[in-house]
């Protein structure tokens, strides 16, 4: 009987606040329910795309991540967030670029993807097609936590980038039960970026990707050096052009992006037969898996 696969990511980085065992537990905690939640949908017959918004919506309201609520401040001391989605059945995307009262940027990217001929909205103008398909808008404060003014107060004081800080972009990929595949991915972006910076997140083919043909891929990580060397459709042309399966290609991806541009971060890909595969460079990524309706795998 054809299955399902999911995979999620909670971001690449130091993240040596998960050395604690107490930290490190609540990630691996917050994964399982999102990866259950998946299975319960793909399991029933939902469809990738429909899955992957689920999923990366869950995450967005999760203060843990760099996504949503928690999202990090830029150099302004504001929240501008980047998130797309693309289904793989039809290569339809939608996605959304520094904006700011959305509570989950993901469910805005598809509206993009299913009310518009636009792939990309940014700022003002996303805000504004979110008011006009009825995505209700919140107060910026209400996504703001503490922990993240904490963070911003101590980056502005000390003047340089916390490396643990630095990540935490959520993104999810998943194949359903009749073979689409999809993605998303979505982020506050990097701690005290300059405003107006998008990442690689929103990009199709730079941060995510969905392509039945090859495979569905989230990455995470330094976004300049994912937008410069396309690195989702540099993991989908290996599968589609070399024929890689899923573990060969997101390693020979990420080396790419080492060796091209001393590039650093991660991504999770899903390939056309379901195998799952993550790569990352950093000491830690944040992610879990559901092979072939298998056991729930998590990692740190
Ligand atoms: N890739 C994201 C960005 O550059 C950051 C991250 O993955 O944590 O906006």
């Amino acid at each position: 009987m054809p299955t399902f696969s999911l995979m999620v990511h909670g971001g690449a980085g130091t993240l040596s606040e998960a050395d604690d065992p107490a930290v490190a537990a609540g990630y691996l905690q917050a994964l399982r329910t999102v990866l259950e939640a998946g299975r319960a949908r793909l399991s029933q017959g939902a469809s990738a795309i429909d899955t992957v918004e689920c999923c990366a919506a869950l995450m967005e309201d999760d203060p843990l991540f760099n996504a949503g609520q928690g999202s990090v401040l830029n150099a302004d001391g504001k929240i501008e967030m980047d998130a797309a989605i693309m289904n793989g059945r039809d290569l339809s995307a939608g996605a959304v670029a520094a904006v700011r009262r959305i509570a989950n940027p993901v469910k805005l990217a598809r509206r993009v993807l299913d009310e518009s001929a636009t792939v990309l909205y940014a700022a003002e103008g996303a805000e504004r097609f979110a008011r006009e398909h009825g995505v209700a808008q919140v107060p910026e404060d209400e996504l703001i936590t503490d922990n993240r003014r904490r963070e911003f107060e101590k980056l502005r004081t000390e003047g340089s980038e916390a490396p643990a800080n630095k990540f935490g972009t959520i993104g999810v990929v998943a194949i359903d039960r009749t073979g689409n595949l999809a993605a998303a991915t979505s982020t506050g972006g990097m701690a005290g970026k300059p405003a107006g910076r998008v990442g690689d997140s929103p990009l199709i083919g730079a941060g995510t990707w969905a392509d039945n043909g090859n495979c569905a891929v989230s990455c995470t990580g330094n976004g300049e050096d994912f937008i410069r060397t396309a690195l989702a459709r540099t993991a989908a042309a290996l599968v589609e052009l070399q024929g890689l399966d899923a573990r060969d290609a997101a390693a020979k991806a990420l080396d790419y992006l080492a060796k091209k541009v001393n590039g650093r971060g991660g991504l999770i890909l899903i390939d056309r037969a379901g195998y799952c595969a993550a790569a990352f460079n950093t000491p830690r990524m944040i992610h879990g898996w559901i092979e072939h309706g298998g056991e729930t795998r998590c990692r740190l």
